[in-house]
């Protein structure tokens, strides 16, 4: 991290300003989310945070926040985090949906893409925020401020584009070789050259592993996985020079990220003029391990100790600069460990999926079964969203519907079925997100037209993945493992408390809002203002209890 701030920011001075508390709006609002950090992560790690990751922790925390909707994934996360909305509302219902309509051969759509440009597929797309629903922050800041401007800095394409959407100023993210934009017509800054061509030189070394502390040591214990994959959990992020998939699933990405944000905070001189500035950094690499190694190994001990330490880095830049800055954290989803490591942790209903629940497999069956034609069923998985083949007759797409529902809610590793219909009949829940129903969870992520015919919830501690080959774990659920995630505010000077009543992501939004004075129209977003942060106009969520949302 460091060698990469050297090249991507001006002399980096670490003289850390000595803040006072502030009594005016800050300058620049940095808002942080760390891809796959759940609140199970965050309560374990958080007494061995030494850097960044402490210095936000000494805020006001909420260590029960929820992505409170469904499909927890990248794409349905990043859109609640800075619009205030549920996918339900924002219209992205997954990282990839099936449209059955929309003319193009590849049924699929990729959240992030506009599947209108010609020569596009799902996998070679053109990046747009064209179906994200609602405008972001950034848009709202520059709506009521003409001078104020929105960056985002991200390892994912998707995550940059949901966090900022279609009135922009940057937005950088990983593409697996070097940052890029889908912007048209924006001058490039410097910095993004040198950035890259600094991280392309490290990319091009063979590294050696990260240190890993005694804390981490004590985890390291080789686990056989289940499915083609290599044991995993000790491991310190050795790799082979020009290895881009190594380097994307270990510390080197955030680093890369972070340093990318600071060149940017710099060149652009963001919280430096008289209008304030949002800097949306979403941090993949977590992501990348817990998929790539599990969560409870020695892998993610090393990378969250290295990402404590770059924020920490990122944050001294900004101290450095005097800017006045506030920050929110939080995370797009949580995550689950590997069921074999899971089951020597005592949780014996850890499992695989039975790859015959995949939507293509499941399909086959039941158009043999009802002597129909085609594939039957569209889905990405063994669960969430799974399509009819819309080519079937009415009556058949009917007969279908009902032979799969039944299928599925007959197999052992299924905890429940609902159609569209279903979840469409649902009013989006007003309690608090601890208190949501599984349903309640699907209507929240539950968008008309994009959405599937019917949605398949697996059983708590089954993970999804039956060939182990490229990853071995994952999330998505509507379990909390997968919906709970940490939410943090703070700002240099203040200090705040852990607060053990239930937050949700779409209310960082109208929080930030009544930080800054931004005036969010009441019943406009879904999310409620927190009062143990910000001065808030009703409607507000109280800091010890959560009345009717
Ligand atoms: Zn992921």
């Amino acid at each position: 991290m460091r060698k990469f701030l050297l090249a991507a920011t001006a002399a980096f001075a670490a003289t850390a300003s000595t803040a006072q508390t502030p009594t005016h709006p800050p300058k620049l609002l940095v808002v942080f989310s760390i891809d796959q950090f759940s609140a199970d992560l965050f309560d374990e790690y958080r007494p061995q945070f030494r850097d960044g990751l402490a210095r936000i922790a000494s805020g006001t925390v909420f260590r029960n926040g929820y992505q409170s909707h469904a499909a927890t994934e990248t794409c349905p996360g990043h859109s609640t985090i800075l619009t205030g909305d549920h996918p339900s509302r924002t219209g992205i219902i997954a990282n990839f949906w099936i449209d059955q309509k929309g003319g193009r051969s590849d049924v699929t759509v990729y959240c992030a893409e506009d599947e209108k440009v010609p020569g596009t597929s799902s996998t070679a797309y053109k990046v747009s925020p064209v179906h994200l629903m609602v405008p972001t922050f950034g848009e709202l800041m520059k709506a009521r401020w003409p001078g104020s401007r929105s960056v985002a800095v991200s390892g994912k394409d998707r995550a940059a584009v949901m966090m900022t959407g279609r009135n922009v100023d940057q937005r950088w993210y990983w593409t697996g070789q070097k940052f890029e934009t889908d912007l048209i017509g924006v001058a490039m800054p410097q910095v993004v050259g040198k950035a890259n061509a600094v991280i392309a030189a490290e990319l091009a070394q063979p590294r050696g592993p990260f240190v890993a502390s005694a804390f981490c040591q004590a985890k390291a214990r080789g686990i056989p996985v289940e499915g083609g994959s290599k044991p995993v959990g000790a491991g310190q992020f050795a790799r082979n020079a020009e290895d881009a998939n190594a380097f994307r699933a270990s510390p080197e990405l955030d680093a890369g990220t972070l340093a990318l944000a600071a060149g940017l905070v710099d060149e652009m001189r963001l919280g430096k003029r008289a209008d304030p500035d949002v800097l949306a950094i979403s941090l993949s690499a977590t992501d990348y391990v817990g998929h790539t190694y599990g969560t409870e190994g020695e892998e993610m001990c090393v990378q969250l100790t290295e990402l404590d330490r770059d924020i920490g880095g990122f944050l001294a830049v900004l101290d450095s600069r005097g800017i006045d800055y506030a920050v929110a954290l939080t995370a797009d989803h949580g995550g689950q460990d590997i069921p074999e490591r899971k089951r020597l942790a005592g949780v014996t209903a850890a499992a695989r999926v039975d790859p015959g629940l995949s939507a293509g497999r499941m399909g086959l069956k039941l158009v043999n079964q009802l002597g129909l034609k085609g594939f039957g069923l569209l889905g990405e998985s063994s669960f969430g969203d799974i399509y009819i083949d819309h080519t079937l007759s009415a009556r058949d797409q009917n007969r279908l519907l009902d032979a799969a529902v039944a299928a599925y809610k007959a197999h052992p590793q299924v905890e429940a079925v609902f159609t569209a219909k279903q979840i469409a009949a649902t009013p989006l829940p007003t309690t608090p997100p601890d208190q949501w129903s599984l349903i309640e969870r699907a209507r929240a992520s539950y968008y008309p037209g994009r959405s599937g015919d019917f949605l398949v919830i697996l059983k708590r501690d089954i993970t999804p993945i039956a060939d182990t080959s490229r990853y071995i774990a994952t999330h998505g659920s509507p379990w909390d493992y997968d919906r709970r995630v940490p939410i943090l505010f703070w700002r240099p000077g203040q200090t705040g408390s852990t607060a053990n009543v239930s937050a949700d992501t779409v209310d960082i939004l109208p929080t930030l809002a009544a930080v800054i004075g931004l005036n969010v129209p009441a019943g406009s977003v879904d999310g409620r203002c927190l009062a143990a942060v910000a001065a808030c106009t009703a409607p507000s969520v109280q800091g010890t209890e959560r009345g009717k949302r």
